[in-house]
């Protein structure tokens, strides 16, 4: 096995065109098989996935695939938050159907906002009256410099 640094295609992470550059391969010369070493696996998915929000064009079905997964959401999951049947995320997935307008910023803030989202009872999105508007009665306060919601 020889170990060079090399500009590597990560097809892995089920994008076409990520490319690792000057990352540690280790090749051997008589089969042609290689190894290779990729740190902090978890920092380079939410890089990946901060940069694809960055895009103008709405999402490719790899992207939508990719996204949901930095996201640590099931199909049935990420349907659920998207306020779309399981069917539509395999049909987005597949690029047998495009991201509707309002899907593509959703998930976009999605993303964007990762961690506080892992916070929110999704179940709760199955039981909003869309039809009537109520002020919301809420009470904060500093709790060991947090803020934390109280009785109102
Ligand atoms: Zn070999």
């Amino acid at each position: 096995m020889t170990a060079r640094r090399e500009n590597y295609r990560y097809q892995e992470c089920g994008l076409p065109y990520v490319t690792l550059k000057g990352i540690g391969v280790s090749r051997c010369s008589n089969c042609g098989n290689y190894e290779i070493s990729i740190p902090r696996i978890e920092e380079l998915h939410r890089l990946i996935a901060k940069a694809l929000i960055e895009k103008t064009t709405r999402f490719t079905g790899a992207e939508i695939r990719f996204l949901r997964k930095s996201l640590g959401l099931s199909a049935t999951d990420f349907a659920l938050r998207m306020g779309v049947t399981v069917e539509t995320v395999s049909r987005w997935e597949h690029g047998a159907a495009p991201i509707g307008p309002q899907a593509d910023r959703l998930l976009r803030l999605l993303v964007a906002q990762g961690r506080l989202t892992t916070q929110y009872p999704e179940q709760q999105l199955d039981r909003i009256n869309t039809k009537t508007a109520k002020e919301t009665r809420l009470g904060v306060t500093l709790e060991d410099e947090e803020w934390a919601v109280v009785a109102a």
